[in-house]
């Protein structure tokens, strides 16, 4: 066992272009190996030496102590990438750490959380996808991108892969993992009685991750979208909601389809319902937004019953 080093320590083992290179290297030669199935490939003192310039092998032997038990693991068949030899690598191969290319303004799919126009515009800003209203000036959502997801798309497909993004970081974090580090992620509901979203939807779940430090939220209503019975419910009615981007729900909270409302207290338990016409899919929720419960529901002289 390596004892655990400071992140100082862990950093300042990559300022050196060798070090760097053997990580490349070994991504590199697994990829070219490629075995499918049989995981990873081990490289041996050789392999490495083969791809990498470097003045001898006592040199490489040196660099490789260096970065085993951080960057690198060692076995019997030779060395290959530890889980932080994994993201840092894969970080560098994919330039990450670049600015990212300019996108937009394009014009997306959508009403306005606050205003209700169709009238949305999807750009860059400080690395974010954001989506403004021009209508009445506000930012209705954001989100983090990456560069190499900006560089491998056009702007069609860059929408797309936003939507996809998100629905999976929602499916997630709705299952308390944190799609950052893979952390447990603990969640409350608090109301916000200034919010700025329609009444319709003044509850939101706030997630943290006490590992990374993340911390996600969103209405309680767009917490249960991709639950099951949600995902279903939609489907049975020609929508599928798991191709869906964040922003293409504002219409149905705007329009109070899609509601949330505290049910008890102490302790706290809360309802969702998402209408479609006259069917509606209800979600009781307990105090750390979990969905306890579902029923799908019919309106009949008004009201919605158990169907
Ligand atoms: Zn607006
Ligand atoms: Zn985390």
């Amino acid at each position: 066992m390596m004892e655990n080093r400071s992140a100082t320590d862990i950093f300042r083992l990559l300022a050196d272009d060798t070090r760097v290179d053997i990580l490349r290297a070994v991504a590199v030669a697994q990829y070219e190996l490629g075995q499918v199935g049989s995981g990873p490939a081990e490289l041996s003192f050789s392999e490495i030496y083969d791809h990498v310039e470097v003045e001898n092998t006592s040199k490489l032997s040196y660099h490789l102590g260096e970065l085993t038990g951080t960057y690198l693991r060692k076995s019997d068949d030779g060395y290959s990438l530890s889980h932080a030899g994994e993201r840092i690598v894969r970080f560098i191969l994919s330039g990450n750490y670049e600015q990212p290319e300019s996108f937009g303004p394009q014009p997306v799919d959508g009403v306005c959380v606050f205003c209700g126009e169709d009238a949305l515009e999807a750009s860059l800003s400080h690395q974010f996808f954001r989506i403004d209203c021009t209508a009445c000036g506000q930012q209705v959502t954001g989100q983090p991108i990456t560069p190499a997801q900006v560089k491998t798309r056009d702007a069609d497909t860059l929408v797309q892969s936003a939507k996809l993004r998100s629905a999976e970081d929602a499916r997630q974090i709705r299952r308390g993992m944190c799609p950052e580090c893979g952390a447990h992620l603990s969640a409350d509901v608090v109301e916000m009685p200034g919010s700025p979203l329609p009444d319709a939807d003044s509850f939101v779940v706030t997630s943290t991750c006490e590992e990374c430090l993340r911390e996600y939220n969103s209405p309680l209503t767009y917490s249960v979208v991709y639950h099951p019975a949600s995902i279903a419910f939609h489907w049975d009615r020609g929508v599928d909601m798991t191709t869906r981007g964040i922003w293409e729900f504002h219409e149905y909270i705007y329009e109070g389809r899609w509601t949330s409302e505290q049910t008890a207290s102490d302790p706290d338990e809360y309802e969702v319902v998402l209408r479609h016409g006259d069917d509606a899919v209800r979600l009781h929720l307990d105090s750390t937004a979990t969905v306890v419960r579902t029923e799908r529901v019919r309106r009949e002289s008004g009201v919605f019953r158990s169907s």
